[in-house]
């Protein structure tokens, strides 16, 4: 069977893994079998071996050269998986020297994506759900920072289009409305 690549991107506290999770088991219960990845994992298990970091959000820290070289290590490994797969990443990462891209050319065209899913939703929102989320170190940043990052992330996707032919599909995941957005994610899914 020749499966579905679904990358599936958006900033720090969008909501990106709950509405990943819930259409999951939604297609799930309809028969349609996915492998969910998460890019930052396949990073962390290195980086931690490596004893470079304790948790996954110090990675966006350190040198670039070093966060290269496991995001490459990662995109390796994870080109290897056969099936439907979603793929859990950004598409552009905040670091100490700009905006690193997520999935640069190496990255993208190991990885060959159907589909480039951008979660989003108003600048505010994501403020407020950074705040409240105590599971996680969410850098803090003003509405105009997370405004222009969310930005930024749409002409990062624009040129991974261009790479690989993939399809950019925006889903807005806006307070009380998760189940539409699972709603558009299952139907890119399916
Ligand atoms: P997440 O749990 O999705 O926020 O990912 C945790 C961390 O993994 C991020 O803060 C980044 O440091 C790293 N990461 C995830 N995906 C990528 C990627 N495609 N390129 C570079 N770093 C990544
Ligand atoms: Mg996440």
């Amino acid at each position: 069977m020749v499966g579905k690549k679904v990358i599936i991107t958006g900033v720090p506290g969008v909501g990106k893994t709950t509405v990943i999770n819930t259409a999951m088991k939604k297609i799930a219960m309809e028969g349609v079998p996915y492998q969910n990845i998460n890019f930052g994992n396949f990073m962390f298990e290195v980086a931690a071996a490596e004893g470079l970091v304790q948790d996954r959000d110090q990675m966006r820290k350190l040198d670039r050269h070093v966060q290269k070289r496991l995001q490459k290590l990662a995109a390796e490994k994870i080109s290897t998986i056969d099936g439907n797969v979603i793929i859990d990443t950004h598409t552009s990462v905040k670091t100490q020297n700009g905006f690193l891209a997520g999935l640069p050319e190496w990255v993208i065209t190991a990885i060959m994506p159907d589909v480039l899913v951008l979660v989003e939703t108003d600048n505010d929102q994501i403020l407020i759900r950074r705040l409240s989320d105590k599971s996680r170190v969410r850098d803090m940043e003003s509405s105009k920072f997370i405004a222009e990052h969310q930005v930024l992330n749409r002409a990062f996707a624009a040129s991974y289009a261009m790479l690989t032919g993939c399809t950019v599909k925006i889903v807005v995941n806006a307070d009380f409305l998760l189940d539409k957005a699972v709603e558009e994610l299952s139907a890119i899914l399916r």
